[in-house]
């Protein structure tokens, strides 16, 4: 049974996740069962291994049992698989998962290897029925590494006349600190889904590492015909419909915290320290070996409820974003039921409005969007450089808070005035979710409410 759960192992952990993609599911899901399956491989396997210790000791006593492990490669491989599992349960505990996860996910992939060199081992010396399953476990496992390595080709890899070229990204810092903003231009144009997100990997910053962050905006530079368009048409400007993207530009907000992402922030602060205020590019200081592996997920669509709330904590908002703009052109397009949207979003400095400010602004420039969109933003530790006057002259659209939400407030508001089935996605820290979650469970009796979360961590 431990062999054949690796199947179901294994394709939980794919990040290309066919099953996933055809069953609308998520990655963070197939996490949380690669995980629980994993448990479940290492009863079965513990299991095995001391059923077989309790009858070779019933037979032929404890020198019997040291014998067969002195002297059989069935029993020397199998034990090693057996301690890499057990290794690997130990080491997949959330305090230490956490507390470094490249250490975690190196060792991860190392033991992984012992675990499944020495069952492949095991299975082959008796030539066992189970070898079967164990290869279609390997094949999942290495059509995963096939497809990521792939869409880094297809995405960050172009032919010129001068030969390969790859991908730059451009980091720009952003004022207000804490975070940067990553653009990279996509050798291959590709179409946007809100909700979904990509791998980086900055080899100068983070060598082989790749973190997933939400794909916060993208923008498109059309063909000759039209210029300067955002990838989603806009019915109101009709050259884009005609035009196909020619590049698209992926954009990230990266806050820091104490790994990747720290020095990625630090470099690009380094580099602002030195560079010409008058060369920047678009605030652009730090030019870098960019790749992006994806798009990923986004298997959740909004686009059939009357009423949706977007609850964003802090970098959070990158996941909202997408569907702001999304259901707005839809609104715009007719092609999607939703009327009524409310994007909340909760920060800890005004300065973090200027992280998403100008897209924020696109938005709001947006045909009808005074029809649709109301923005509530909070900020929970205000300063004095910065208030939320400047969006005041939004008609009303943006109001700015000093203070928490208080979710339960704001939700009955948006119950009360509700079109249709409502949605409720939250994606902030853990305090922020719960808070919405709670908020949400006291009007599922009042509303068909479907709720959401994306935690940014797994
Ligand atoms: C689907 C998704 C979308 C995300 N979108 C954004 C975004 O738009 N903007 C943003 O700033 N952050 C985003 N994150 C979080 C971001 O991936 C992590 O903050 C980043 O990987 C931390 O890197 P670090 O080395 O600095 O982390 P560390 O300081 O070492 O750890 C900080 C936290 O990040 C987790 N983490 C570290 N590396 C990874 C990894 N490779 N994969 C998953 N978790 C990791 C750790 O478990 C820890 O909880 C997203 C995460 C996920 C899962």
């Amino acid at each position: 049974m431990a062999v054949v759960n690796m199947i179901p192992l294994f394709v939980c952990m794919a990040r290309n996740n066919f099953v996933g993609h055809a069953v609308e599911v998520g990655f963070d899901i197939w996490n949380l069962f690669h995980r629980w399956i994993g448990r479940v491989v290492v009863l079965e396997s513990v299991a095995h291994m001391l059923a077989w210790t309790v009858n070779k000791v019933d037979q032929a006593g404890w020198e019997g049992l040291n014998e067969a492990l002195r002297i059989s490669h069935f029993y020397q491989v199998g034990l090693m698989a057996e301690i890499a599992l057990i290794l690997i349960a130990f080491l997949s505990t959330s305090p230490l998962r956490h507390a470094n996860y490249e250490f975690f996910l190196s060792m991860h992939q190392l033991l992984v290897a012992f675990f499944v060199a020495g069952v492949w081992w095991h299975l082959y010396i008796d030539m066992l029925p189970q070898m079967v399953y164990c290869n279609v476990a390997i094949a999942i496992w290495v059509a995963d590494r096939v497809f990521r390595i792939l869409r880094i080709l297809r995405n960050n890899i172009r032919w010129r006349r001068k030969g390969l070229l790859s991908n730059v990204a451009e980091v720009a810092p952003l004022k207000g600190g804490d975070a940067v903003r990553f653009s990279v231009e996509l050798s291959t144009p590709f179409k946007y889904r809100p909700g979904t997100h990509a791998y980086l990997y900055v080899p100068r910053i983070g060598w082989w590492q790749s973190h997933p962050f939400s794909i916060a905006w993208t923008s498109a530079e059309e063909s000759k015909q039209a210029v300067g368009a955002t990838q989603m048409p806009d019915k109101h400007h009709e050259p884009q419909k005609t035009t196909t993207p020619k590049k698209t530009t992926m954009h990230f907000i990266i806050s820091k915290h104490d790994g990747f992402t720290r020095a990625l922030y630090d470099a690009a602060q380094s580099a602002a320290a030195t560079a010409d205020p008058e060369k920047l590019e678009n605030g652009c200081v730090l030019k870098v070996l960019g790749l992006v592996e994806g798009p990923y997920g986004g298997h959740h669509s909004l686009d059939s409820f009357g009423t949706v709330v977007l609850v964003a904590g802090g970098v959070g908002i990158t996941h909202c974003l997408g569907y702001v703009r999304h259901l707005l052109h839809g609104y715009n397009e007719g092609t999607v039921a939703t009327q009524r949207v409310k994007l909340v979003w909760v920060i800890r400095k005004s300065e973090h409005i200027h992280w998403v400010s100008d897209w924020l602004e696109e938005i709001l420039r947006m045909p009808l969007c005074r029809r649709v969109l109301e923005v509530d933003i909070y900020i929970t530790r205000p300063s004095t450089t910065i208030s939320g006057d400047e969006w005041a002259g939004h008609g009303g659209l943006v109001n700015v808070h000093v203070g928490r939400p208080e979710f339960e407030i704001v939700l009955e508001k948006v119950v009360r005035r509700r079109i249709g089935a409502m949605a409720v996605t939250v994606c902030g820290g853990g305090a922020v979710s719960d808070s919405v979650r709670a908020a949400t469970l006291k009007f599922v009796d009042q509303a068909t409410i479907d709720f959401s979360e994306e935690s940014f961590t797994w």
